[in-house]
């Protein structure tokens, strides 16, 4: 492991001097150990280290020459921070000027002319041996914990190391999902022990040919290696491991990559760029490695903006809130029963957004908080103006993301929302998506229960994507069922569908609570619907979400023809 890193790489050192035959014989005598780079002035050697790539392991400097003098070069070096590390000798024969350069910073100096070559070349080994070993010495090499290499030095050695590799290399980001949650549960000293144990799996599966690690950030791995097939394998193997040996918590392992190409030599890069196809994976559970693209990146981009615009976009109305009816389907004709409120964002440079393109985003943030907070409030002034204006009560679902029940102050937005609006709470209806219970259940089971007893009523959303098992549903607090469109979808084609939809129905009927069924397209998934004694119905088959203008033309519509019900749900 990690022998690719025993330097026999050719360093490079930069020759400056205005007479060439001067170069000419440092070139002969540094030729077979280093790559020799020549300058004929200050001014050229300046240019050559101000590439931000120039990695030099010595500067050998003539004081005397045209243009910029060597004092002016070493002043320059010493005063960046970058430069400051490359040693620097001079080549002199003015015993004063000797003295002055290694005052100003120069690490030795080699007399004019030339001593014997072996002793010019012995100078320049001991000060790039010297320096080099300064540079290690100076960030901690290790990382207490699990004894892989600590950030900066894991850096300092891919830099240096870089020019001799062959091959191609890749960067892997390792991270935990949820890490905190270990150490919260299971106490710091088990976290301590699976980061520990994280390490040695990835000495051991990653790392098997040529490559280094370390451990950045708490629970975060960097993984430099030699380009490998496998790495879908290598993490699940490690997070099964892991699971293997800590049963009582079951761990989600994610990776990003990014492949190096030639010419792209900043690493510290390579790994943001990794970290964020590692990020992304977040909420995608059917992958345990992300790749960096340029997809990614402009999605990143992207992203980036959408978070630095919110606060306006609230601000100045850029969110819209349609409204899309739902249907009371269980009479002779389907009547106006409700609606559910989805927000918009009409953004003033990207034009319409819609919210799969901005929610998970927000959540993933926590500003969903805002927009929630926003669209409710929207929501209560519309309901407040249909009753108004129509005289008529139609309740409004509202959307609650999952985040805002971390919120102690949900119930009080919730309750100063009705109170300006003079509404009932079962006016607004929060639908709640079901895989927002699947962790810290007892805690949401709480604040739900917290909600109704003052009035709101709790729809649950999306029903059939999560993980609630039939057992757990029977012990939920909940007003109303919404089956997930996949069902729907599903229900003319497939006979599982339409089973899973007859037992929620049997259910729902247990719990006493309506069925809403989202996503209905077509007519005989109406019709089949209506047959199995659904209650409500959402979908385009009877409307789209529609602009709060074209919601009120339509309320006016139904109440003339009478298909209008007041509010059972
Ligand atoms: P959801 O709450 O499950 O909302 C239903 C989604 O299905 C809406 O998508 C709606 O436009 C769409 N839909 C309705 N009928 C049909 C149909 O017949 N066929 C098809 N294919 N789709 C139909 P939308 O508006 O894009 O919203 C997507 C999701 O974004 C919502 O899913 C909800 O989870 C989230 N969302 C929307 N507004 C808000 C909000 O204000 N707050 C929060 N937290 N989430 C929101
Ligand atoms: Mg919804
Ligand atoms: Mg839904």
């Amino acid at each position: 492991m990690q022998t690719f890193l025993d330097a026999n790489r050719k360093r490079k050192v930069l020759a400056v001097d205005d007479e060439i035959i001067n170069l000419e014989i440092i070139s002969e005598i540094l030729a077979n150990s280093y790559e020799v780079v020549f300058a004929y002035n200050g001014k050229e050697a300046m240019d050559l280290l101000s590439d931000p790539e120039a990695d030099y392991s010595l500067v050998l400097l003539d004081l005397m020459m045209p243009v910029m003098d060597g004092f002016e070069v070493i002043r320059l070096m010493r005063a960046d921070v970058r430069l400051r590390k490359f040693p620097i000798i001079v080549m002199t024969s003015d015993k004063a000027a000797e003295v002055r350069s290694l005052r100003m910073g120069a690490a030795d100096f080699i007399t004019k002319p030339y001593d014997m070559p072996e002793v010019v070349l012995a100078r320049c080994q001991a000060i790039i041996e010297l320096s080099e070993d300064r540079s290690i010495i100076r960030s901690t090499e290790r990382d207490p914990l699990t004894g892989l290499y600590s950030k900066d030095y894991f850096f300092v050695y891919i830099r240096r190391f870089l020019p001799q590799l062959t091959g191609d290399m890749d960067a892997l980001v390792l991270d935990f999902d949820r890490f905190n949650i270990v150490n919260e549960l299971l106490g710091r000293e088990e976290g301590n022990r699976i980061l520990k144990q994280t390490a040695e799996l990835i000495n051991t599966i990653i790392l098997q040919s040529r490559g280094i690690a370390c451990r950045t950030d708490g629970d975060i791995f960097y993984v430099y290696c030699e380009r490998r097939e496998d790495y879908e394998s290598c993490i699940k193997e490690i997070q099964d491991t892991l699971n293997r040996e800590s049963p009582s918590h079951s761990l989600r392992l994610r990776a990003g990559l990014y492949q190096p190409a030639t010419g792209d030599r900043v690493p510290e890069a390579w790994f943001d760029r990794a970290k964020t196809a590692c990020d992304r994976l977040r909420d995608r559970y059917n992958h345990c490695v992300g790749y960096y693209s340029r997809e990614l990146y402009e999605r990143f981009i992207y992203e980036e903006k959408l978070i630095a615009d919110i606060d306006e976009a609230i601000a100045q109305h850029q969110l819209l809130v349609y409204y899309q009816p739902k249907y009371d389907i269980r009479g002779d004709k389907p009547v106006l029963t409700s609606a559910e409120a989805l927000v918009r964002w009409d953004h003033t440079e990207l034009g319409f957004i819609s919210p799969g393109d901005f929610i998970p985003l927000f959540e993933s943030n926590g500003l969903i908080r805002k927009i929630d907070r926003f669209v409710w409030r929207e929501s209560a002034a519309q309901i407040r103006r249909i009753k108004d204006i129509y005289h008529v009560n139609l309740p409004v679902s509202v959307n609650v993301s999952r985040i805002n029940f971390f919120d102690p102050e949900l119930e009080d937005v919730l309750l100063s929302v009705i109170r300006d609006y003079d509404l009932q709470p079962r006016e607004l209806i929060l639908e709640i998506t079901e895989s927002a219970y699947a962790n810290d259940e007892a805690h949401i089971d709480e604040v739900i229960a917290d909600l109704r007893s003052k009035g709101f009523r709790i729809g649950m959303d999306d029903f059939g994507t999560g993980y609630s098992s039939l057992n757990m549903l029977t012990e939920m607090p909940i007003d109303i069922l919404k089956l997930d469109m996949k069902f729907i979808r599903n229900m003319l084609v497939d006979e599982k569908s339409r089973k899973l939809i007859e037992l929620v129905l049997d259910i729902a009927r247990f719990l006493n609570v309506p069925v809403v069924a989202e996503g209905v397209e077509e007519e005989p998934q109406y019709l089949m619907l209506k047959e199995m004694g659904l209650d409500i119905i959402q979908g385009y088959y009877f409307s789209a979400p529609l602009p709060a203008d074209e919601f009120e033309r339509l309320i006016e519509k139904s109440i003339d023809s009478d298909t209008i019900n007041q509010g059972i749900i």
